[in-house]
């Protein structure tokens, strides 16, 4: 905690330790008393939302396509209906830059409440898997009694009835993300065949289930502490503006404890020191001490302080979302340097994607001369030089193109000039085909030809391709050789 040393003489030695390692390195097992109040409430119906989202999420489809779809393993991308393919990395990679520095700039400005409120490691621990925990072995204190009693009947079976609905629970969210990875026909089908006949499938769920399981039985807060690169993150993005829970250091030192039937005297400050805030937090705690890493947002000590101050009488807010400029100052300042600039970035990439997206073809050809080739000379007086061409369809419809050369007139694509391919959807087609142009026609090394890409008549790309043919005979011996190596040298890195 900085500042109003002069009021408070902070209590440093928290920053030995963490409160969920004891000094012999052992994991303290956090018990956190049953959260209640406005934000718990608030946070009830975002869960509700956000978990309907997700689980409904593989069987929502825009025009038939799902709305997500992050199938790594066939290297295939749904984002909102528009299928995305590996030649898309460039859009790909613009996503993910937009992506955080949005998470960046949101940091900057509201601090961690995406883990409080919308991470799905806070979401299922704290709003379904806790909740689990405290309908069946009670709160905290009934907990720790129930874990430190020898084993009975009735700690067995609820030891046993809370681990069965865990591992059910875990079961339900590894098959939700496999329907995001793989699509939701393909997970039904390793569900409705016997293992042997996906057995990767059937172990990835199984490898999922048991992760999760894990996570939420076992390993819990450390997954935030410990794990999470965007909570080591805090340090760095957060700064004297950002708006965080935080305690009122101003308005609560010096703390002392409230004897019964009495009000606290002028000279001291709100906080009784009742230590619910701590009770009720999930990563143990004390919000007191400042802004932590281990803090999730989670509001949980919000909703605990706003219950004993008006309980006390006082004002509500002295745990509260607030800056520290805000604290010390009465000062919230939204519009800082950092977010300016941080918003200057994000527009400029967030223009960028839209430029990106808005002028991305459905198909996308690529044309390279054949590595090795140069030119050869046909019998019936025509200059040959040999492609590899590949159509790709990044659609999920049938896609029939034709390809025509545009210019010069004098130029033939050998086969396909003119001619119906039909590519399949998501589909890759290639082929070696030569172009060909009359000897006559063929006035220096280097010619460029254009082909054009149609579908239903209308054309949708125009491809430059290199065309190389015999020196001019009127040139000097230096030039040709210079041509017949720019030439060489050109054909090299077409194919590079
Ligand atoms: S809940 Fe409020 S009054 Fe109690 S210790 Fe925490 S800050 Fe102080
Ligand atoms: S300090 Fe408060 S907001 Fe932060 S994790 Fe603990 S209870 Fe949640």
């Amino acid at each position: 905690m900085q500042g109003s040393e002069e009021l408070y003489q902070f209590d440093e030695e928290f920053r030995n330790s963490i409160a969920t390692v004891d000094e012999k390195g052992k994991r303290i097992w956090i018990h956190p008393k049953k959260p209640s109040g406005y934000y718990h409430r608030l946070r009830i119906v975002v869960t509700v939302f956000l978990l309907t989202l997700f689980f409904a999420g593989p069987f929502i489809r825009i025009g038939g396509q799902p709305l997500l779809l992050i199938n790594i393993f066939e290297r295939r991308f749904v984002v909102f209906g528009q299928a995305f393919w590996p030649q898309d990395f460039v859009i790909l990679a613009i996503i993910l830059i937009a992506f955080f520095v949005f998470i960046i700039l949101f940091t900057v400005v509201f601090g961690r409440v995406w883990c409080g409120w919308m991470c799905p490691q806070t979401l299922f621990m704290e709003m379904v898997f806790r909740k689990i925990e405290y309908w069946i072995e009670g709160d905290a204190p009934a907990q720790r009694r129930l874990n430190n009693e020898p084993i009975s009947f009735s700690k067995f079976s609820k030891k046993t009835a809370k681990h069965i609905i865990f591992i059910a629970i875990s079961l339900l969210i590894s098959h939700t993300v496999m329907a995001y990875l793989i699509g939701v026909e393909e997970t039904y089908a390793i569900i409705t065949h016997p293992p042997t006949e996906n057995m990767a499938g059937f172990i990835g769920l199984m490898v999922f289930t048991g992760i999760f399981y894990g996570v939420y039985a076992r390993f819990r807060e450390q997954a935030c502490i410990a794990v999470c690169p965007y909570g080591r993150l805090q340090g760095v993005l957060l700064g004297k503006s950002s708006i965080v829970v935080a305690y009122d250091w101003l308005r609560g030192e010096p703390r002392g404890r409230l004897k019964k039937n009495e009000t606290n005297s002028a000279s001291q400050g709100d906080c009784i020191d009742c230590k619910l805030c701590v009770h009720v937090c999930p990563t143990g705690i004390d919000i007191r001490n400042g802004t932590q890493l281990e803090c999730v947002n989670c509001t949980a000590c919000i909703d605990a302080c706003d219950d004993v101050m008006l309980k006390i009488g006082k004002p509500k807010g002295l745990i509260r979302f607030a800056s520290f400029n805000a604290i010390e100052k009465g000062l919230q300042k939204l519009f800082t340097p950092r977010v300016i600039a941080y918003s200057i970035v994000l527009v400029a990439v967030a223009g960028l994607l839209s430029f990106v997206l808005s002028t991305r073809s459905s198909v996308e050809t690529t044309v390279l001369k054949v590595p090795g080739t140069l030119y050869q000379r046909t019998d019936d007086g025509f200059i040959t030089n040999l492609y590899n061409i590949e159509f790709v369809n990044k659609t999920f419809d049938s896609v029939t193109l034709t390809t025509k050369v545009e210019s010069p007139s004098s130029a033939m694509l050998q086969k396909i000039d003119g001619k119906s391919i039909l590519i399949p959807p998501g589909g890759l087609i290639k082929g070696v085909y030569f172009i060909r142009i009359p000897v006559d026609h063929v006035k220096s090394a280097r010619t460029i030809v254009y082909l054009g890409i149609y579908r239903d008549n209308e054309l949708i790309e125009k491809v430059k391709v290199k065309f190389i043919g015999p020196v001019s005979k009127s040139s000097d011996m230096r030039s040709r050789l210079k041509d017949e190596r720019e030439s060489e040298k050109e054909n090299e890195n077409d194919n590079k």
